[in-house]
């Protein structure tokens, strides 16, 4: 049954990892291989039920095989949830059994931290396997990538502005920023920097604090942000927020942020389009993480990724002229944009 679920998508490997000892409830999903080994966060979070997270570890997984070829890493695309509360849940004992869950693959699945997870996480889980990055300077890593995610989104929406209002920096822009965690906070304070306008939710009050002390930035709240008078929506919490709900309600012209999958369905891109409203596709403006830990794995010099995080703009830029001339959402374009890279690679190495 699992291989009817509409997001399994021909994904060549997906494992069921349970350590009782532990409480590890984890799957790690490989969704494909072509372009090198399959490279993708470890998520924690408290799912409702197994088949939820089922759907949301396909569904990030393939989105990694789409963004990895996008950003020309020679890495394949998977990922991996444990089905736990971090809060409560995670423990040394917890990362380490993910950690051997992830050595038996053998190196087919490389992960890396994400959403309940840190870098401090990636070192207990590297006391298990070496497949593993996204790991802090001290333990000869290249640290958090969230400030390089940032870089990216702040590239992203600059290339966004220009291609839709017109203007070439975003200075006096409005920006409304869901959710400010890690690329949150580090995104407003970029913009805050280059002179844009500032409204801002977050569930964490602390969090909303800090921006509002910091950079000066107005809050409203979390169920009201995709609705904010704005030129750019960013979302930057969890997934799914352009919804049936939420679509009818967004009055930006743009949509530009780090959350992955931020559509609920494919429809909505379309929708999206049709209203005339640039949705900046999640998984080429949120590559500047991967970007930054792959060199883990490629060894490439800290100027070259910075170089590589810079020309997301650019390449959102195809993605934008692409959709363009050939009347389709943006997010078709990036996917088959993405696709076609992924095709000339195969053809490359069968040459
Ligand atoms: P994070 O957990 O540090 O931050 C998420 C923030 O969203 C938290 O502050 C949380 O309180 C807030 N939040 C949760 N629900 C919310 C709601 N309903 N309304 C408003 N705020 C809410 O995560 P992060 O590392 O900053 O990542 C943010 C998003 O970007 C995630 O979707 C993640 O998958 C994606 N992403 C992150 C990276 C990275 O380098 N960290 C890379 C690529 C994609």
């Amino acid at each position: 049954m699992v291989f009817d679920i509409a997001d399994f998508d021909d994904h060549e490997r997906v494992v069921f990892a349970r350590d009782r000892a532990s409480g590890l409830k984890a799957i790690i999903a490989v969704h494909n291989t072509r372009l090198g080994p399959a490279a993708g966060g470890c998520r924690i979070l408290p799912y409702p039920d197994d088949r939820t997270a089922l759907t949301d570890v396909l569904r990030l997984s393939r989105g990694m095989t789409l963004k990895n070829a996008m950003a020309g890493l020679p890495l394949g695309g998977g990922k991996s949830v444990i089905i736990a509360d971090p809060a409560r849940a995670k423990s040394p004992a917890l990362l380490r059994a993910m950690g051997r869950a992830i050595d038996r693959l053998g190196g087919l699945y490389v992960t890396a931290e994400d959403v309940g997870t840190s870098v401090a996480d990636m070192v207990e889980i590297r006391k298990e396997t070496g497949h593993v990055i996204g790991l802090p300077v001290s333990a000869g890593g290249s640290g958090d990538p969230s400030p390089s995610t940032a870089l990216g989104c702040f590239e992203g929406i600059k290339a966004a502005v220009r291609y839709k209002l017109g203007q070439q920096s975003v200075e006096g822009i409005r920006v409304a920023i869901q959710g400010l965690g890690h690329v949150g906070l580090n995104l407003a304070r970029l913009l805050s920097e280059a002179g844009a306008t500032l409204i801002v939710s977050d569930v964490r009050q602390p969090a909303v604090q800090t921006a509002v002390n910091a950079f000066g930035a107005e809050a409203v709240e979390t169920d009201a942000i995709h609705a904010a008078d704005v030129d750019v929506f960013a979302p930057c919490a969890l997934g799914a927020v352009i919804n049936d709900e939420t679509l009818p309600r967004l009055k930006a012209a743009i949509i530009a942020g780090a959350a992955n999958n931020q559509l609920a369905t494919p429809a909505h891109g379309v929708t999206l389009q049709q209203r005339g409203i640039l949705y900046a596709p999640d998984y080429v403006i949120n590559a500047g993480g991967i970007i930054q830990v792959a060199s883990e794995i490629t060894g490439a010099p800290k100027e070259e990724v910075a170089r590589r995080i810079r020309a997301i703009g650019e390449t959102l830029l195809t993605v934008f002229n692409a959709a363009d001339a050939e009347g389709i959402s943006t997010s078709e374009a990036a996917d088959r944009i993405a696709h076609s890279r992924l095709f000339a690679e195969r053809e490359a190495s069968a040459a």
